[in-house]
């Protein structure tokens, strides 16, 4: 390593990556607490009557689940494997929605074993799996909403036609389930608040028409895909302005007696994430600089692929930069994380970082493909 790497200068993230490396060998994902403390804080400051249940599947790390339990969250599971890390760590069931609308009757088995009694659905066939294998739960109507400019699509897999969710919820009841609900998701990282406008309005007109109809609706689920800011570049306080309309907005259309829920992923977790890569090999091919790294899209920048998400990627060198090419270890073509990054010069052993890495990449790393294990996780 060169020396000048590791000179005490430099902003307070990368004085930290330095005294990681001191201590553990990279690739590391650092997950920093006080990061999650403070995304919790910012979210129940701005949305201050919504009940935030942490979507796991963001980040299922025991101790990321522990520090949001410790600050009262509730929390949002789509499998049984989801439940049971959380519940193994002392969450009460009654602090659980089971958010998947198509569950496996296993699935659905153990939630009634383990009293998670709350859960979502979008069609009548899940309606009678519910009913038969888990009586008398309580359902919320997932309904299919616009996700116009988010970066993850959404409904183009869930939700019911907002038309028929009446007809679903009374079915509930004469199944002998309890309709408590409306939920949606405007899509993952949305900055498009007219999304959150438009469920909101579609999901009021739902509690209307089924209080004509006899049914009182007591859950507004608004479910995740409140926005961060992955490059320095992005706008700042882009949720502060989002929260505020969907908080106006609440207070508009729905009564006071309504719980209103939320189930937040990337928001709370994406921030705390900073991953720490080194460079394992460079060359010098089509006139450009190739710098290969210690972790790739198979492992901890899966979010590339699957979260359609840009990192920004950073170095602890500063001088004139060069048009880069990143790749991964593996020896696989499509593990290269970017064709066109403005990169200082770069030596074997060099750190390459991103920050806001700390939702969607962990999680969906492959174990051990091609030999290469994805980053240790440090909690801190
Ligand atoms: C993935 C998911 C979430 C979390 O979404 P974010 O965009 O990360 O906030 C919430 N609810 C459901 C049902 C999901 O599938």
């Amino acid at each position: 390593m060169k020396r000048s790497e590791f000179s005490p200068n430099g902003s307070a993230v990368e004085n930290l990556i330095r005294q990681t490396l001191k201590k553990h060998p990279s690739p590391i994902m650092l997950i920093r607490k006080n990061m999650l403390e403070k995304q919790y804080r910012r979210f129940r400051a701005f949305l201050p009557n919504i009940t935030p249940y942490y979507a796991i599947k963001a980040n299922p790390h025991p101790e990321v689940v522990k520090t949001f339990q410790r600050l009262g969250a509730h929390f949002d599971v789509a499998s049984a494997s989801e439940m049971n890390t959380v519940l193994n760590l002392g969450v009460s069931p009654q602090k659980i929605i089971f958010a998947n609308t198509i569950k496996s009757i296993e699935d659905i088995q153990a939630a009634r074993k383990r009293h998670v009694t709350l859960m979502t659905f979008d069609n009548e066939p899940e309606l009678y799996k519910i009913a038969k294998h888990a009586p008398g739960a309580r359902v919320i109507v997932r309904i299919k909403v616009e996700n116009a400019g988010s970066i993850v699509e959404l409904s183009l897999k869930f939700g019911a036609d907002p038309e028929h969710a009446v007809f679903l919820l009374r079915k509930a009841k004469a199944l002998g389930l309890s309709p408590e609900g409306v939920s949606f998701h405007v899509g993952s990282q949305c900055v498009n608040v007219e999304n959150y406008i438009h469920a909101l309005e579609v999901s009021a007109a739902i509690f209307k028409e089924a209080k004509e109809e006899g049914l009182s609706l007591s859950i507004l689920d608004i479910g995740g895909g409140f926005p961060i800011r992955h490059a320095d570049q992005d706008k700042h306080a882009i949720f502060e302005t989002m929260a505020r309309t969907i908080h106006s907005e609440l207070s508009r259309l729905f009564d006071k007696k309504i719980k209103f829920i939320a189930e937040p992923g990337r928001f709370l977790v994406g921030p705390a994430g900073v991953l720490i890569t080194q460079v394992i090999g460079r060359t010098f091919r089509n006139n450009k600089n190739y710098y290969y790294l210690n972790d790739g899209i198979y492992a901890d920048f899966s979010g590339i692929v699957f979260d359609h998400c840009k990192y920004e990627l950073k170095t602890l060198r500063r001088g004139q930069r060069f048009l880069s090419t990143v790749a991964g270890p593996t020896c696989d073509s499509f593990d290269t994380i970017s064709l066109s990054e403005e990169l200082p010069e770069l030596d074997v052993g060099s750190v390459v970082y991103a920050k806001n890495i700390g939702a969607y990449s962990s999680a969906s790393a492959v174990p051990g493909f091609n030999g290469f294990a994805p980053a240790k996780i440090l909690v801190v």
